[in-house]
């Protein structure tokens, strides 16, 4: 997969360098390129904001470099994705259509964002996804675009050592992971379950199932009231 990153802070991505970004960059899965928003600028200040127009607190970027950016970076089979509080909310479902892919392009806006022309022109050219990392206002867009890599990165195939985490991890179907355990058994008067040293598959399956689907519901009623009720067998029922 081929990322293109544009932000007035490159400096914010020296972490992709790390664990298993890193190592799935250096393994050639992913081809990251992280650009300066100011190289596609053209006065001696290198000025990538200005006042809002209607009048209003902050500056908005101007919309001239980051179409010079865009222009420079994009490929046919480019994406453009926005992190933006107005967005729509990043879930698994989205990491999973990003990872599918071929190029994707992150704009980090900064001030009070981009100038809304920039996405209008993009969309024109290519599809253009907007997503918040939730209800909240961060500085910039840098900081989600390393959850949004983190998220994407770790599904493309020969990423992780072991496929299986992908289909049995929280968000993976629905619902949220159960509870884990490794050694000592026993530790501060806690017991790991008995039934996760019991060797017996089948048992251990149905009790993770079981605790998957009771974490949640407690923790997280919205998404169980969304999972497909096809999906819940007797037993599930019964739990
Ligand atoms: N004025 C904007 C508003 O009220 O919607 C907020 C701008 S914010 C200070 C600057 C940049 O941070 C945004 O352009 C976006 O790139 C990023 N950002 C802030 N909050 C975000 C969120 N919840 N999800 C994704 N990106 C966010």
């Amino acid at each position: 997969m081929r990322v293109d990153v544009i932000s007035i802070f490159p400096d914010y991505f020296s972490p992709l360098d790390l664990s298993l970004i890193g190592k799935a960059r250096g393994a050639g899965i992913l081809d990251l390129s992280v650009h300066d928003l100011r190289t596609w600028t053209s006065d001696v200040h290198r000025t990538v904001d200005d006042t809002p127009y209607g009048g209003g607190p902050g500056m908005v970027m101007r919309p001239e470099p980051w179409a010079a950016a865009l222009d420079a970076v994009a490929s046919p089979a480019a994406t453009l994705v926005v992190p933006s509080p107005v967005g729509k909310p990043f879930t698994q479902a989205d990491a999973v259509s990003l990872a599918a892919l071929p190029h994707l392009i992150f704009a980090c806006g900064r001030y009070e964002g981009i100038d809304q022309r920039v996405i209008d022109d993009a969309a024109t050219r290519m599809p253009v996804r907007e997503v918040s990392l939730g209800d909240y206002v961060l500085f910039g867009g840098e900081v989600a675009v390393i959850v949004i890599m983190e998220a994407v990165t770790r599904l493309l195939p020969g990423v992780l050592g072991n496929a299986d985490s992908l289909t049995e991890e929280s968000h993976a179907a629905g619902l949220l992971e159960a509870p884990v355990y490794t050694k000592p058994a026993s530790w501060r008067g806690l017991d790991v379950p008995e039934v996760l040293r019991s060797g017996d598959h089948g048992r251990i399956a149905r009790w993770r199932r079981e605790q998957s689907l009771l974490r949640t519901a407690s923790r997280r009623p919205d998404l169980f009231e969304a999972y497909p009720a096809e999906r819940l067998d007797k037993r599930d029922r019964a739990a």
